[in-house]
């Protein structure tokens, strides 16, 4: 983290702060169904405000496309703000091609008072990283502070060119993904278990390849797990199967030999003949598997077996549900292991990260988001930091 500006960094004191944030959050019926990642931006707002600065929030909603559109507009996430910080919020009505109008208003605006701009994605500079609307944008304020992991996997006006416009560094919300993220992969504890589980390989080909350089052991579960077995030659009946990627597996195991990484793979699992909750289920040995059902979640001895690698690993990576969580009784072995690296990170045995979308739901399912180490609830930036690749909007603040 030394690469980064950090909330201490700066002198905040009668400056105006631009913040990104990802204000990008659930919403259903105009209401905000999951409020974390504002609640996530409160201990950046209260440094701000209690050291004499003003937030200003810059974030996208939705795909507007570059056009503006009231559908998109961010006038209506005030409310949820203020209830979150208790402080008064103010929206900016905000032409992005003319910034003057906006720039009247916060020079007019009052100390202790948070300012929340119009979607950035209302012009279409800010998909391009366009330097000119990065420079209306950095007009705006003093200082530049990133606060949102979650966008930062895209190089955009509001997420990389601003940074090299202002003084910048990182939010605390940022700060803490990272260092959290840097437990997990960057210098972590070794040995380093990773759990990758999920529908397909076709979508996660980047990261399996990343990851057998990077830990000793990676266990394979879901449905991607069919894919590996397949192309070793087991024949897996009506399960999920990317057939065509049997010589992208095998170039996977091969890096993984290669790297002295192990790979746990399924030994048996829960069949069913139909894909719904509650389906008539029987447990196989995979080597034995029954050809007309299809496999929806790892066995009881591929839980042990995993249980078996866990204990012998400081530190757990996590992306990818074992099997089709969300239909019952098919969550078991997901939510079984979920539990398992709670206790062991509980007893101070473990540290463990976790994220992605699905991924979140499964461990929010387990009942154990609070017990892991860290769990991200970004999706795409989450999963390139996986994959190993740089993320523009965390490069732009490296001093
Ligand atoms: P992903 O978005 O790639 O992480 O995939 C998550 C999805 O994979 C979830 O909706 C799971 O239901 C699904 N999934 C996991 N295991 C299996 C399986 N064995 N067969 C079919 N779907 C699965």
């Amino acid at each position: 983290m030394s690469d980064f500006k950090k909330l201490e960094d700066f002198d905040f004191n009668g400056k105006r702060v631009l913040v990104r944030v990802d204000l990008n959050v659930p919403v259903a019926d105009g209401k905000v169904t999951d409020n974390t990642r504002i609640v996530r931006l409160g201990p950046t707002m209260s440094h701000i405000i209690e050291h004499g600065g003003t937030p200003v929030l810059l974030s996208h909603f939705g795909r507007p496309k570059g056009k503006v559109n009231p559908e998109f507009s961010l006038r209506f996430i005030v409310n949820t703000i203020k209830n979150a910080f208790g402080q008064p919020v103010e929206f900016v009505e905000t032409d992005w091609s003319d910034v003057s109008a906006a720039k009247s208003k916060l020079d007019a605006g009052a100390k202790g008072t948070i300012y929340v701009m119009e979607n950035t994605r209302f012009h279409p500079g800010e998909e391009a990283n366009d330097d000119e609307l990065a420079t209306r944008m950095a007009s705006l304020g003093d200082i530049y502070l990133n606060d949102a992991f979650s966008a930062a996997h895209r190089a955009h006006a509001s997420t990389a060119a601003i940074a090299h416009k202002l003084p910048s560094g990182a939010g605390r919300a940022m700060e803490t993904e990272l260092s959290a993220l840097q437990k997990g992969l960057g210098q972590p504890q070794k040995p380093v278990i990773a759990i990758v589980g999920g529908a397909k390989v076709s979508t996660k080909i980047d990261l399996l390849e990343n990851l057998v350089t990077k830990v000793e052991a990676l266990v394979i579960g879901g449905g991607m797990a069919n894919t590996f077995l397949h192309a070793q030659g087991i024949d897996i009946g009506k399960s999920l199967c990317e057939k065509d990627l049997a010589e992208t597996a095998r170039r996977i195991y091969d890096k993984a030999a290669d790297a002295n990484c192990a790979i746990i793979l399924p030994i048996d699992g829960v069949v069913a003949w139909h894909f719904e909750a509650g389906a008539p289920n029987r447990t196989y040995g995979v080597e034995a598997m029954d050809q007309t059902g299809m496999m929806l979640d790892v066995g009881d001895r591929s839980i042990e077996r995993i249980k078996g690698a866990i204990d012998e690993a400081k530190t757990l990576i996590w992306n990818g549900p074992l099997g089709a969580f969300e239909l019952d009784p098919f969550g078991k072995g997901t939510i079984a292991i979920a539990h398992y690296a709670a206790k062991r990170t509980n007893d101070g045995k473990l540290v463990s990260v976790a994220g992605g979308g699905d991924t979140v739901a499964a461990l929010a399912k387990a009942k154990v988001v609070n017990d892991f180490s860290y769990v991200s609830t970004a999706g795409g930036a989450f999963l390139e930091w996986m994959e190993g690749k740089p993320l523009p909007g965390v490069e732009a603040l490296k001093n």
